[in-house]
């Protein structure tokens, strides 16, 4: 089966980023957000942005005004690397940031290459940064096909994020159900048959051509009223590749752009759905192994880490409620490290009693050198290696499990470890 291009993985990392920016609050209304879609002339933004510091000087508060224009100056040297837009556009951000109350702002700026194309073209100055366009776009990036049939007609259509677009619709030339007077009734039947098997056929050269394709196509919703679906289905008129990855088959009312509607009503919730299943079986999978005794399956940070160092980790499956840091102290005069694990909580205390001499050279100079997050920590390690990282939810029985029983760490070995 074909990896699909984002991985939990990424995904998990995006949004991890994205909801750290979500937590910065400037003082006032002065943190800039910046969007450049594909193809704006970047000299154009140049310009806008060079608008936009002479009416900042117009802000009455000193702070707030020296605080607008260094945001905009950072953007627009930020900007200055680019001399076009990339192929999914450009989102900077920028702003002064109180790092610890009031009076201790630093300017930060952030560049993000959006995961794809940004459509807007948008200046802003808030007290927040503007996120919703990103965030968006996590939410549903996979790409889906829809296909409404019933005996008389059949649309279809891709679904990519939010974005639908009807691509075919068909009618099947089938005749109804009750024959014309003087016809005979077997006759009848048989060219019903016929022009049914026709019109299936037809149907699946229409979803082989359209959805093969398509990249990233993460599965096929099969909707339309009646039996004629799953007696679709059943057959062999679609790829095997494409058959596999029909994911749901839904009554709808109707096979047109109404169904379509229909369908996507409840897209939401049907894609859910898909990934809570991939989850169960990917924790069962390891269950499997715990239940067998297989040796395959390892679990605890300490020992995940050792595997994964050895490469020999098939599928490492993280729990998203690990909340646990990986803490690195380092000496600044010798270069002594040490690392630790610890709740994510506990940092703060733990960064604020920290004994500073140093065990090796007795010098005052042990500093927090790096705190991670585990899941990060763990995924790089395991990213070289060809490692499937796969993000648990807590929201099924399986990835509480994960999270309770296994402490949200565990792993698939390719083979036994010779010790
Ligand atoms: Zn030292």
């Amino acid at each position: 089966m074909s990896k699909p291009e984002r991985t939990s993985l990424e995904l998990f990392r995006r949004k991890e980023s994205l909801d750290n920016l979500a937590k910065k609050e400037g003082r006032g209304t002065e943190l800039v957000s910046l969007y450049v879609p594909p193809g704006k002339q970047i000299s154009e933004v140049q310009a806008m942005l060079r608008d936009e510091y002479g009416t900042a000087s117009n802000i009455k508060s000193d702070t707030t005004r020296k605080n607008v224009q260094d945001a905009i100056t950072k953007v627009q040297q930020r900007l200055k690397l680019f001399k076009q837009a990339p192929k999914n556009g450009l989102v900077i951000f920028s702003g002064a940031i109180p790092q610890n109350g009031p009076g201790s702002e630093r300017m930060e700026t952030y560049v993000i290459e959006p995961i794809e194309p940004i459509k807007i073209y948008l200046y802003r100055c808030d007290a927040k940064f503007h996120l919703e366009y990103l965030q968006e776009q996590l939410r549903e990036k996979e790409v889906y096909g829809i296909v409404l049939m019933d005996a008389n007609s059949a649309s279809f259509a891709i679904l990519k994020s939010k974005n639908l677009e009807i691509v075919q619709q068909i009618t099947s030339g089938v005749p109804g159900k009750h024959r014309a007077g003087g016809q005979s009734a077997q006759r009848f039947e048989r060219q019903r048959e016929a022009k049914l098997l026709e019109y299936f056929n037809r149907v699946g050269k229409y979803v082989n051509d359209i959805f093969l394709p398509v990249p990233n196509l993460k599965g096929i919703i099969l909707g339309g009223p009646g039996p004629t679906k799953y007696d679709f289905q059943k057959g062999d008129y679609i790829q095997y590749s494409l058959k596999d990855r029909i994911i749901a088959i839904l009554d709808t009312a109707y096979v047109d752009e109404q169904g379509v509607d229909e369908i996507m009503e409840r897209a939401p919730e049907i894609l859910r759905k898909v990934r809570y299943i991939e989850e169960k079986k990917i924790v069962q999978d390891f269950l499997y192994h715990v239940g067998h005794d297989t040796g395959l399956a390892i679990y605890g940070e300490e020992e995940v880490r050792r595997t994964l160092q050895m490469g020999i980790v098939r599928t490492l499956l993280l729990s998203e409620g690990v909340d646990i840091v990986r803490v690195t102290i380092k000496c600044t005069a010798c270069g002594y490290t040490k690392q630790e694990t610890m709740k994510e909580r506990a940092l703060p205390s733990f960064q604020q009693d920290l004994v500073k001499q140093c065990p090796k050279c007795n010098t005052q100079s042990l500093t927090l050198a790096e705190a991670k997050d585990i899941v990060e920590e763990l995924a790089e390690i395991a990213e070289p290696t060809n490692t499937d990282v796969e993000m648990i939810s807590t929201e099924t029985e399986e990835g509480q499990m994960l999270k309770n029983s296994f402490g949200g760490i565990a792993a698939i070995l390719r083979f036994k470890p010779s010790h």
